[in-house]
Parts: C-alpha cells; structure tokens; sequence
C-alpha cells in the first residue's frame, strides 16, 4: 500500500534539478495516492496545499531545500491523514466500556479480540461480551480469541437479544471490578446499508452507554469509506474508528484519507489476522514510514531549530546595523546553534547582504575551542536570566558567584565576559569592513 511513495522520495532525493524534482515529486505522489483509492479532489487539494507552501514560504538558509520540501510533504501528509497528534487510546476513565460496531467481514470480532489484547498487555483487567448474536460463529470465535489471549468472555448462545446480553455482561464484569469492558455487537448488515446499522446501533448504545464507540472498517472499501465514516461520525457523539486489512490490500490510502475528511478519529489499524497485529495509529509516524525516511525526524527537529536559529540571525542582522546588542543569552543561543549547524561564519554568511566573499569573523574572534565553549557553557548555566539578558551588570562579586557556581576561575568568567563585548564589537565592525571591502573590489 502505498509502497511507490518511498520510491518517489528516493528519486527526489537522487534528482539533481530542484524545480524538476519538485514537479515530477508531486506527480509521482498524486499518482500513488490515486492507485491508492483516494479520491481525486483530495489528492489535488493536497498538492495544491503543497505548491502552496512552496510559493509563500521560503527555505530555511540552513536547511537543504530539499530536505525543506520533504519536511512540507510530510506535515502536509500528515494532516492529510489524520491530524499531526497519535490519538489517546488509553481509558480516561475507569471502568471503561468500549462498543464495538460494523459491518459484517469487516473484522470487527478479530478487532474486538486485538484490543482486548492490546489493554490487557497495558496492565488492565479487560473483559469481553459477545453480543453478536446474527452471526452464528460470532459467539465461539470470541470465546477461542479469549482463551487465546486469556480475557473471560460473557456471552449467551442461545439468546438472540443483543442490547440484553449487553447490559448482562457489562453488570457482570462490573460487579467484577474489571476495568475495560469491550462489547462486540451484531453488525449484520452490508455497505450501502449504513442507516440500519446505525440505528441498531442506537438501540445498544441507548441501553448500555458505552464511553467510547468504535466503527470497525475494512480497508478495502478504499474511498467508500467516507460515507460510513460520516454518517457514523455524525450520530456517535463519541465515536472513534479502527480501520482493518491495510495489510492486505492497495485501497488502504483512499479508507485512512477519506475517514480522516470525515473528521473522525482513527484510533487503531488492523495489520494483519494475528492477535498482535494492531496498530495505534499515529498519521505521523504513518507518513514518516510511507516517506521511507527513518530520519525524518531529524529532519522535522532540525525545522525547529532552524526557527531559534532564524531568530539569532536576525538579532545579528540588528547589531550588525547598529541597532541593539547581543546579550549573553544570545550568545548561548549561539553557542548551541554553533555545535548543531556549524561555525559562527556559516550563520553570518547566510544574513542578507552579507556575502560570503567576506572574510570569515570566526578565523579570530569567533572560533573556539570546544573546551572553551564547555567552559562558557557552564558559567552562563549559574547565571540568572537577568545576567543573561543584562551583561552589564555582572559585576566582581557577581563573577565571584558565578565562578563558584560552575566550578570555574574568575578568569574563565572574565574570558567569558571579554568573549561576549568582542563578538558585539565584532559584528557592529562588519559593516563597515564590508563597505570597504565593496570600495577595495568594486563589488
Ligand atoms: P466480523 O464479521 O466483522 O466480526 O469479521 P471477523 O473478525 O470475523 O474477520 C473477518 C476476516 O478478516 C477474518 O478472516 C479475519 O482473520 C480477517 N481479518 C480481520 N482483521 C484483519 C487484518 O487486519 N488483516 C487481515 N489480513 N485480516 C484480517
């Protein structure tokens, strides 16, 4: 499912022109979504969103632009998906009583099992109700899954009143002090049929007033699921979805896109028929997988750093222009920007109208050693904020204290404070070092 999504990134990746990349990148994803069964509005909307971002916002000077666009394509994805938050699948309170409910096939009963699963090895008391009572095999297939995972199942195979089996079990367990009550009920009716299975629905939920209702969808019903999640999303006032088979089928992309344009919440998906093959889903880590990219995040930490860093070079830009000054928080700022992203004339040379023909500042006032940053390092740690956001009133005893502080000598201190007035210096000089340098080559 979605597989020729990593293929595309690769190709991307591996593409020398950017602009051409970016196009045939755009177009391989449409084509994969589509193959996918999502629907074609969706997917043009998405890469309009896309080319969108790529025209008013600009790349980050110290990100690739190519990993710019990546990080573009997978937070548009992501909302595509679903939201950029994992869903909270742990009961927020306790007891907790879950419904189950969908369409006949769609592998709710196997659901039902999976989740009883997954909150048992969270440390709950969990307990099943088999309140399917149309399906015949409903009942003893729940009972094998219990035993298999070692959950009691309550259940009557002689009765045919699902909402009265319901509310036996549920008072049963509770009566047991069990915490997670999950119920599988009757879901007898076909696609296209939503309506009948939703007012059964009611009738149980009515009675049992469940905490949470989940519609159980299998995947291969790819855009068709948009229907079923809509109407369901709209009379469920808490409901969730699980949605099955993504391993076994290529319409996967068009169930998880069209539920997630429902605005419902997709809790968990099915991945295969074994107990143990579901999944919390989580959009970002889905997309991060579909993008192939183990290192996404690093990708998406790198994006925030960038910002704090954008904000350090425009604070230099002002010094630089005579306006301010760096004060010793800047310079911590700096200081960690410069162990991330590399030397301080990196940064300088990526402000606006400063060229990279200029001489580089770190070669003398700029470049330390890494024992000197530890060391300034450490001193700033023992400083309050005020002293970070005021230098200037770091007086002896203040640079007593802060020696002390940090284990450090005065003079380790003092360095630190000669450090920080050169770099101001420094940078308010560069204009004009840049002036005559214009003046001396004419450029
Ligand atoms: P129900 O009628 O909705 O209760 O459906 P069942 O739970 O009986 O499942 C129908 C079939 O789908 C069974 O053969 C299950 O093993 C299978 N199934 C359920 N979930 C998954 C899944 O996530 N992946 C795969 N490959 N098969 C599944």
């Amino acid at each position: 499912m979605l597989d020729n999504i990593k293929d595309a990134v690769k190709k991307f990746l591996g593409n020398s022109s950017y602009d051409k990349a970016v196009e045939e990148f755009i177009k391989d994803l449409q084509k994969a979504l589509i193959t996918s069964d999502v629907k074609v509005s969706l997917v043009l909307s998405l890469s309009n969103n896309i080319k969108q971002r790529l025209a008013k916002e600009k790349s980050p000077s110290v990100m690739e632009r190519k990993e710019w666009f990546i990080s573009i394509v997978y937070e548009e994805l992501s909302k595509f998906f679903g939201g950029d938050r994992a869903p909270n699948v742990l009961p927020s309170k306790l007891p907790y009583v879950i419904m189950m409910v969908g369409v006949q096939g769609s592998g709710k009963t196997t659901t039902t099992a999976k989740m009883a699963y997954f909150y048992k090895k969270k440390g709950y008391k969990v307990g099943l109700v088999a309140a399917d009572t149309y399906r015949p095999a409903a009942y003893d297939q729940l009972v094998q899954l219990g035993k298999q995972i070692q959950v009691p199942v309550f259940g009557d195979p002689s009765s045919k009143d699902a909402v009265g089996i319901s509310l036996r079990g549920k008072e049963e367990f509770l009566s047991q002090k069990f915490e997670v009550i999950i119920i599988d009920t009757a879901g007898r009716h076909g696609y296209g049929e939503e309506t009948s299975l939703l007012e059964e629905m009611q009738s149980i939920y009515d009675a049992v007033k469940p905490d949470d209702v989940i519609l159980v969808i299998d995947a291969s019903i790819g855009q068709k699921a948009y229907d079923l999640a809509s109407k369901f999303h709209k009379v469920a006032p808490i409901g969730s979805i699980v949605i099955t088979k993504m391993d076994g089928t290529a319409k996967g992309g068009g169930a998880l896109s069209a539920v997630a344009a429902t605005g419902a919440q997709i809790k968990f998906i099915g991945t295969g028929e074994k107990v143990n093959e579901l999944e919390v889903f989580d959009p970002r880590r889905f997309v991060s997988r579909l993008l192939g990219m183990g290192d996404i995040n690093t990708i998406i930490e790198k994006m925030k750093e960038v910002e704090d860093y954008e904000d350090l070079q425009k604070k230099m830009e002002d010094v630089i222009e005579g306006k301010g000054k760096l004060t010793l928080r800047d310079i911590y700022r700096q200081f960690v920007a410069l162990r991330k992203m590399g030397p301080l004339s990196k940064i300088l040379q990526h402000i606006p109208g400063m060229g990279v023909n200029l001489p580089s500042p770190s070669e003398d006032q700029v470049k330390l050693g890494e024992d000197k940053i530890k060391k300034f390092m450490a001193a700033m740690n023992s400083m309050t904020y005020k002293e970070l956001d005021n230098p200037s009133i770091i007086d002896r005893s203040r640079i007593r204290r802060i020696a002390e502080g940090s284990g450090l000598t005065a003079e380790d201190v003092r360095e630190l404070m000669r450090q920080y007035e050169a770099t101001n210096k420094m940078l308010k000089t560069l204009k004009k070092r840049k002036k005559d340098l214009e003046k001396m080559f004419g450029n």
